[in-house]
């Protein structure tokens, strides 16, 4: 074991991580009215096709990804998990029913998490073992979900964000292990940065599609000198030429439609910038022992 607080160096510069939320346009978390769980089997969906570019730029770029799969798409696209898997990407779960951990509650929460695994099994795969929450749900509200992760099998989680409106601030940044009563589990936290006195999502959401590519690569760079891994992702929504138009408030109007127009170029530049590997190879020797609050 690597003393706490400081990464390995056998393994040399830090590889980064691309992840991708396998979703559809209309996963919104808390929103009802159209967009409303209820309505989804009714919503056009364009997960095939946006999906179908991801995998694209990601085999022209050679980029391997994991993808954490909403359970209700891989249950009515099993075809495209295939594609997912035969393009040597891994799959993990993002929920079944794409809901907030703190908004089940520790018992939905479970029941979600196993029928997320059981469509992803029926969709051909075969050990599902790293999961996102969605909307980065698991903080100080949900601190409950990382055991039961672990009582269900998971061994990695990627839903705490080092970021003050969806997680805490105080979150570690590096890929860290976290301690629970059933047991031990990664954490792998998606990447932030530093700008104007904020702290911003500079590898997912927004704060990627704003920034420039030359920017988002100095800040990967900077993370990889200090041995940090950075994880970057995105949702294929975020790659839709014609996005469905819809009225959602002001916040989520922004994390969803925000500069848009080009991100699939710029995105392609950051990919072809820096190296990536598998999650669990771009993780060796960079797990820390990070003193957990
Ligand atoms: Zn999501």
């Amino acid at each position: 074991m690597e003393s706490p607080g400081v990464p390995s160096r056998a393994a040399g510069q830090p590889r980064n991580v691309f992840t991708v939320d396998l979703e559809e346009w209309f996963h919104v978390c808390g929103v009802g009215g159209a967009l409303a769980p209820g309505n989804w089997d009714r919503l056009p969906s364009r997960v095939e096709r946006t999906t179908r570019v991801l995998l694209d730029l990601l085999s022209d770029v050679g980029v391997p990804a994991t993808f954490f799969a909403v359970g209700w798409v891989a249950e009515r696209h099993p075809g495209l998990i295939a594609r997912i898997r035969d393009a040597g990407h891994d799959v993990g779960s993002h929920g079944y029913a794409h809901q907030r951990a703190y908004d089940l509650g520790p018992d939905a929460f479970r029941a979600d998490l196993r029928a997320s695994v059981k469509a992803l099994e029926t969709a051909g795969v075969d050990r599902v073992s790293a999961f996102r929450a969605p909307e980065w749900s698991v903080n100080e509200r949900s601190l409950w979900a990382l055991p039961i992760l672990v009582e269900e099998g998971f061994t990695l989680d990627a839903s705490m964000a080092p970021l003050r409106i969806v997680g805490d601030l105080a979150y570690p940044r590096a890929p860290h292990v976290r301690v629970t009563a059933a047991g031990q589990l990664v954490e792998l936290p998606p990447l932030v940065a530093d700008r104007f006195g904020q702290v911003m999502p500079m590898g997912w959401g927004w704060g990627l599609r704003m920034s420039s590519p030359r920017r988002v690569i100095r800040v990967i760079e900077a993370a990889n000198r200090s041995g940090i891994p950075a994880v970057l992702t995105v949702h294929p929504w975020e790659l839709d030429d014609d996005p469905p138009r819809v009225r959602l408030p002001l916040r989520l109007h922004f994390a969803h439609y925000f500069r848009l127009a080009g991100f699939r170029e710029r995105l392609h530049e950051v990919l072809r910038s820096v190296p990536f590997a598998r999650t669990s190879a771009a993780l060796q020797g960079a797990i820390r022992l990070e003193p957990i609050r």
